[in-house]
């Protein structure tokens, strides 16, 4: 079954505009399969100039611009927040829902990341579902558990069959931002084990959901990750900021 293979930046609240500047031109000397989508996701106030530079340098559709999070409101007094037509306005197509920083620094429950998805989905944005365990609940033998408390609010919101429209990041708490990724096997195991938790509702919908694997992927890990069977492509913290290792994790789709 062919699925889209994706590889996403989450800047995070780093970058400058120089950066958006330097990635987008020395992306345009990288050349990927025509099923490999890019996805940058700057912090919000560098999207215009994205999505600027991504024009300029003719690169629509080979990079897609993405935020960092949304709002589940449509509208109204709620200082500091984004909302889905604002994104949509800017030509945005995905966004990150439920980071785990998100889900830890700003208390976001698993119901919010909910329906922070089902407002991206009627807007027509593509959310990247982020998942994952700490380190503590995979040390208890809870991952599934706590993966499977994660995506059933999701579901039972808005319908598997709209997860067809959605891309899952797997992002182990334990290994973001930390050095340590999860081993090859690892992050297989746990995909299959997502795979097939949305196979149980819909078998078709989740042979086609994109799933992510994001947690420490550099340009020496990469390859051994993407080369697994359910791992569609990965979301890169601290590596997407370098140009470089960037380029080298994007060519490592190649053969997906
Ligand atoms: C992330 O923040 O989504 C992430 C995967 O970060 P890093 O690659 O730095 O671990």
């Amino acid at each position: 079954m062919a699925r889209r293979t994706i590889v996403a930046a989450n800047w995070k609240m780093n970058g400058d505009l120089t950066l958006v500047d330097t990635m987008v031109k020395n992306l345009k000397t990288v050349e990927l399969q025509d099923n490999v989508s890019v996805v940058i996701c700057p912090s919000s106030p560098y999207l215009s100039s994205l999505v600027e530079k991504v024009s300029e340098q003719a690169l629509n559709g080979a990079i897609c611009i993405g935020a960092q999070n949304v709002s589940e409101h449509e509208y109204g007094a709620y200082t500091g927040e984004i909302s889905t037509q604002m994104l949509q306005e800017l030509s945005v197509e995905f966004v990150i829902i439920g980071h785990s920083e998100r889900r830890g620094y700003y208390k976001e429950t698993s119901t919010q990341v909910a329906h922070k998805v089902k407002a991206a989905l009627n807007a027509g944005l593509t959310p990247i579902l982020c998942i994952g365990e700490s380190e503590a609940e995979r040390a208890t033998e809870q991952t599934e558990f706590v993966l499977a408390s994660q995506l059933q609010p999701v579901i039972d919101e808005v319908g598997i069959e709209k997860f067809i429209d959605v891309v899952i990041a797997y992002e182990p708490v334990w290994a973001i931002g930390t050095g340590k990724t999860a081993s090859s096997e690892m992050a297989q195991e746990t995909h299959q084990f997502i795979r097939q938790f949305l196979a149980k509702a819909n078998e078709s919908v989740a042979a086609k959901v994109p799933l992510l694997y994001g947690g420490s992927v550099n340009a020496s890990n990469c390859n051994e990750l993407f080369a697994q069977v359910d791992i569609d492509g990965g979301l890169i913290g601290g590596a997407s900021l370098q140009v470089e290792q960037f380029k080298a994790i994007c060519l490592a789709t190649k053969g997906k």
